[in-house]
């Protein structure tokens, strides 16, 4: 049996992170990957799903151009050269990923691991052993357990579709919903949303939910509210027929499941590591990633803590520098986590909604704003934006920021720090604006 300081279980944004920070600081490190490197993000996540986000927005530059004097161009596009195009950027970072942790001294195993012992893991019939094993296997879509389900896809099938559906039915109302909702939208598809409740983004502050469902009504998504699927079945022409809830049924190319996911922990024969996962797959772990079993940590999406690349990441290099680093306190604040939905139009926030401001403290104040970016101000295509700052306290510190329109994605971040390094409304106010640009509003709210 082979022996190490860390093995690290699964090669994705948390266990990729983990693993090389704990070589350059001396521990010799397995990783174990069943798929490839890279795991959801990089495969079939945050990656490809950017690439497509950027073609939507392109083809909407295109719509948009005769307002600034443009021809009209034909929005063609071929989507099986953009896949092709698309996945070979992703094979590149494969082998990027792969030439990183082999210079940073990490040994990799190709294969699916389950755990042998509290301190031993099994690949293939082979063992590896070492004091600190850290899960980081991360999760998969679930699909309802309904009639003909299986015609539909889930978000892996659509990065795997080579040709573009003309008409597409997405049920969900979560990030993964609105965002392929959008790039299909933006792209040119027909496409029918079924969202189970009353509203889009369900956790999020009212302003971007609403906002958000306007837009895309605008844009021509039709949103069913109320809407349950009840039935699938395959037509005589390929079609598929759903039959829901709310209305006749819908007659569709494709539909795309984006109903939730589930973490991937119940082939890791977690009982011989002394360990239970809950009904969602999601194993317990203290503000340390430490689960019940000594040496044994989970990082990532399996703690079911926000289920993203950043949150995944840091957790594993603050793991990897308590472990290795000697830094006992070395752990992630899992307060204040900006996060960015990558809809059409896109939103970021970061902070306490509304409401649960005004559950939380007794004097709260907020501002906001809605406008016509510039950049529309020639086009017909006229989205708005639309920003709220919520404050708390008699020196209205900043606990929540939300926006959403064109550029919201690049402006959260260095806002986020601000809201981070705990500022106030007045710190805002006597921050010059950058003019024209619509951040600007952020710091000239009255
Ligand atoms: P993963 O990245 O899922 O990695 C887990 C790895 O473990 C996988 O490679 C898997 O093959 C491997 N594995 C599983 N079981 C075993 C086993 N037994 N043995 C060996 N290996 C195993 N987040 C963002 O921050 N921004 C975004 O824009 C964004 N977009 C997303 C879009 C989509 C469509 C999806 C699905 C997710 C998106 N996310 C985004 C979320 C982000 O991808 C995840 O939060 C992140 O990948 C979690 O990292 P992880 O290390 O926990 O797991
Ligand atoms: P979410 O938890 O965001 O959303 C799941 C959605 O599915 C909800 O709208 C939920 O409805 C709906 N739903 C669940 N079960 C059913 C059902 N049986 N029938 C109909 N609707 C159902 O999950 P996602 O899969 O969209 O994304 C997973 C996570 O991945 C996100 O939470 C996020 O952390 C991460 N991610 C991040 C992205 C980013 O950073 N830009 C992009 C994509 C994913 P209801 O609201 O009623 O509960």
């Amino acid at each position: 049996m082979k022996t190490y300081d860390y093995i690290v279980i699964g090669g994705g944004s948390g266990g990729v992170a983990t693993a090389r920070r704990a070589a350059e600081y001396g521990a010799r490190v397995l990783l174990v990957e069943a798929a490839r490197l890279g795991g959801t993000c990089v495969n079939v996540g945050c990656v490809p799903k950017k690439v497509m986000w950027y073609a939507s927005n392109i083809a909407q530059a295109m719509r948009d151009a005769p307002g600034y004097g443009f021809a009209a161009a034909t929005v063609s596009l071929d989507w099986a050269t953009l896949k092709t195009r698309r996945d070979a950027y992703i094979a590149r970072l494969n082998g990027i990923y792969a030439d990183m942790l082999g210079k940073a001294g990490v040994e990799i195993v190709h294969g699916f691991a389950r755990f042998a012992d509290t301190h031993c893991i099994e690949v293939d019939g082979q063992r590896f052993s070492a004091p600190h094993i850290v899960i980081a296997t991360g999760g998969r879509p679930v699909v309802p357990d309904i009639e003909g389900a299986e015609l539909g896809i889930d978000s892996d099938g659509f990065f795997a579709l080579d040709h573009q559906p003309r008409r597409v039915a997405v049920v969900g109302a979560g990030y993964i919903a609105v965002e392929l909702a959008g790039v299909f939208n933006g792209l040119g598809s027909e496409v029918d949303m079924l969202v189970r409740g009353a509203q889009l983004l369900r956790p999020f502050d009212a302003l971007l939910r609403d906002e958000l469902a306007a837009q895309m009504q605008q844009d021509g998504v039709r949103i069913h509210f109320g809407a349950q699927v009840k039935r699938v079945a395959r037509e005589a022409d390929g079609s598929l027929r759903i039959e829901r809830t709310d209305g006749p049924p819908l007659q569709v190319d494709a539909l795309v499941w984006a109903t939730g996911r589930r973490a991937n922990t119940d082939r890791l024969n977690l009982a011989a590591a002394g360990l239970a996962a809950d009904a969602k797959g999601v194993i317990a772990t203290d503000a340390f990633q430490n689960t019940t079993t000594p040496g044994v940590y989970a990082i990532g999406d399996i703690t079911g803590h926000a289920e993203l690349t950043p949150v995944a990441i840091a957790a594993g290099r603050k793991l990897a520098a308590r472990l290795f680093l000697d830094l006992p306190d070395s752990r992630l604040d899992y307060d204040c986590i900006p996060t960015v939905v990558f809809s059409h139009p896109p939103i970021g926030t970061v902070g306490l909604t509304e409401d649960e401001a005004r559950d939380r403290f007794a004097a709260v104040k907020v501002y906001t704003t809605r406008f016509t970016a510039m950049a529309h101000a020639l086009t017909e295509h006229r989205p708005k934006t639309a920003m709220k700052l919520v404050c708390a306290g008699d020196d209205e510190r900043i606990v929540g920021l939300h926006v959403i329109g064109d550029g919201a994605d690049e402006m959260l971040q260095g806002f986020a720090v601000a809201v981070r390094m705990g500022a106030r409304k007045a710190d805002f106010d006597r921050t010059l604006a950058i003019h024209p640009t619509s951040a600007e509003e952020f710091v000239t709210l009255r």
